[in-house]
């Protein structure tokens, strides 16, 4: 089948109410220049307050209410031309006006680097003094958060001392970019059309997901070819990324470089280890997808887990369907959501379609109480675009919810709680489509996309996780972080966490050393943590009546008033515990068995064997 070439239109040929109003932000380029005026001049200001910011409650406050108000402006000027930036990134007044902005941060910076130390310089005894007095309570929380960090700063020498290395220490960041973005060559790959192409690394990695297997195969070896050519430095740079973790967790007294990074979002190790521990325990069903993926292809390797295994479908959706679509999916969350993002739609929230040198992919932006934009390049013939617009109005939402409850300084969740919000919309989306249809074709393509992305958010960044927690407490135990070391880990993990199905090529084992994410660790356990606690939510929300509802709304409303993991437990969700992830998997478990007789339905002779029967894997509770 030919494919249709879909027509890109010019922004000013796209009619106005399929793009985002930033007229709303500023409505002319003279009051954004205005308003960026008054925040080089105000920003001055601050020199005021140096020395003297906890004087008295009053000189704390007039400083906090000065800070605040430059944030406030900044955020704005900042939405504003982020998001021109993202509409046209060619062209040169976006590119202008961003740069512009990006140097007066650094110079507000600059002139408040003064301002954290002498808060938490304090004596505990004279701050307990201060936020007795009414003026300060509004301004509890935000103060203890940034006194939390007391026990981990340092003497002004050695914080100097700290601040002059960071270039050096973080440079296995640009070695590694550097490495893999401009030195590795990888060659020119033939498709199966006959096709010549010349393979850059994104290339490669999308073509792992190619419809023939040769070619996903021919690119799986191109690509690492190249890592094993270089994986003696790109040894030596993960184990140089790692020890600065260590080293800046030593320096500034955490227990490990894992509790270090958990500290920010206030996280208990318990949490991290819990979602290892119940995730492993989960993973024979996991091995029972990849038995189905098997069947289905006849023989599997690891470039054959990421294209999808039900046939493809076409299912075409306009944009005003889609906002049905997903207005209908979040009936759940009451009236106030749904409508208040209906209406949102209408007052261009949204924009819409691609259009050259926009970005590409999905997002959601907002300032404060400001509308929260989401950026799409949405396309009519593909489900995905539907789940993306369900995703970021999630995110928008949330903004929504939290920005008209809390005032400036609590408003932005902490990042856990955001990707959650989004999350939920996407399985109340799945499970409202799926309710839908009768049609065999399209259940398969959406179960087959929900345990794809389950597989692909629980179980993959969970490995990682763990990894990252073996490397790390290697180099803090003075064990040596050499290739062999890393290699042999990660393929005892890919062992464990793959399973029998999967004939894994000595090569995949090199694959530790070329994801982006190792190179910033503890980040991705947010990834796996949040989906269970997404899913979590979403069945208690579609079976919990108006309370559970009521509950939901008001975690969106808390904003950044409460740490995440406590945030959870007051909507009954608590990541200490193995339920989230057993709740999770035992949705992976009836999806798979709902697939695996869609698939006997689909495609009779595929494999030419029926499925193992599942044994459910026992349980702690
Ligand atoms: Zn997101």
């Amino acid at each position: 089948m030919k494919p249709r070439v879909v027509r890109i239109y010019y922004r000013h040929e796209v009619p106005a109410s399929d793009t985002w109003d930033l007229g709303l932000l500023f409505s002319t380029e003279e009051e954004y220049r205005a308003a960026l005026e008054q925040v080089r001049t105000c920003y001055k200001r601050y020199r005021e307050f140096e020395g003297r910011i906890m004087e008295s409650a009053q000189s704390l406050v007039d400083y906090l209410k000065l800070d605040e108000s430059i944030d406030l402006a900044l955020e704005k000027l900042t939405h504003y031309a982020s998001l021109k930036k993202a509409e046209a990134n060619g062209d040169p007044a976006n590119t202008g006006r961003w740069s512009a902005l990006q140097n007066l941060g650094t110079k507000i910076a600059e002139a408040r680097a003064f301002a954290v130390p002498e808060i938490q310089r304090l004596p505990d005894v004279r701050f307990n003094e201060l936020i007795r007095s009414p003026a300060i309570a509004a301004w509890e929380i935000y103060l203890g958060r940034i006194r939390r960090y007391r026990a981990h700063t340092l003497r002004a020498g050695e914080e100097r001392l700290l601040a002059l290395a960071g270039a050096s220490l973080s440079g296995y960041k640009e070695i590694f970019s550097q490495l893999m973005n401009v030195d590795m060559k990888f060659g020119t790959l033939t498709t199966n059309h006959g096709e010549k192409i010349a393979l850059t690394l994104g290339l490669a990695d999308s073509l792992l997901a190619n419809p023939d297997r040769a070619t996903r195969r021919r690119a799986f070896q191109k690509l690492y070819r190249q890592v094993r050519n270089h994986q003696s430095t790109l040894a030596a740079t993960l184990a140089a990324s790692v020890r600065a973790d260590v080293l800046y967790a030593r320096s500034r007294r955490y227990g490990s470089a894992l509790e270090a990074a958990l500290f920010s979002d206030n996280v208990p190790l318990a949490v991290y280890d819990s979602l290892i521990r119940n995730v492993r325990s989960m993973l024979p069903v996991v091995h029972r997808y990849y038995a189905l993926r098997r069947q289905t292809f006849g023989e599997l390797y690891y470039y054959d887990t990421l294209i999808p295994i039900a046939p493809q479908i076409c299912v075409h959706t306009q944009f005003s369907e889609a906002i049905e679509l997903v207005c209908s999916a979040l009936a759940p969350l009451g009236n106030e959501y749904v409508e208040t993002l209906r209406r949102g739609f209408t007052a261009r929230w949204v924009d819409r379609y691609e259009t050259p040198g926009k970005r590409t992919g999905s997002f959601s932006s907002g300032s404060y109480r400001n509308p929260p934009f989401i950026l799409m390049n949405y396309r009519v013939d593909s489900i995905s675009s539907v789940f993306s617009l369900a995703h970021e109005a999630g995110h928008s939402m949330h903004t929504w919810f939290s920005q008209n409850t809390q005032p400036f300084r609590y408003y932005k969740p902490p990042v856990l709680l955001t990707e959650i919000a989004a999350m939920v919309n996407e399985e109340l989306l799945t499970d409202y489509w799926l309710a839908k249809t009768a049609e065999p074709k399209v259940q398969a393509f959406l179960i087959d996309r929900s345990l794809e992305r389950m597989r692909s958010v629980l179980t993959r960044q969970t490995m990682f996780a763990e990894f990252e927690k073996i490397i790390h407490a290697a180099e803090e135990s003075g064990d040596g972080l050499t290739l062999e070391f890393f290699r042999e880990t990660y393929a005892r993990l890919l062992t464990d966490y793959l399973g029998p199905d999967i004939t894994i090529d000595p090569e995949l084992e090199l694959e530790c050393l070329r994801i982006p994410h190792f190179y910033s660790a503890f980040y991705v356990y947010r990834y796996a943590i949040g989906f269970a606690a997404a899913i979590t939510l979403s069945r208690k929300i579609q079976t919990g009546g108006s309370k559970s509802q009521r509950k939901y709304l008001a975690l969106l409303r808390a904003g950044r008033t409460k740490f995440s993991v406590e945030a959870l437990v007051e909507v009954g969700v608590d990541l200490c515990s193995s339920r989230p992830v057993e709740y999770t998997m035992d949705i992976f478990a009836q999806r798979l068995v709902q697939l695996e007789v869609l698939m006997r339905q689909l495609a009779p002779n595929v494999g030419g064997r029926r499925s193992r029967v599942l044994r459910t894997p026992s349980r702690r509770r």
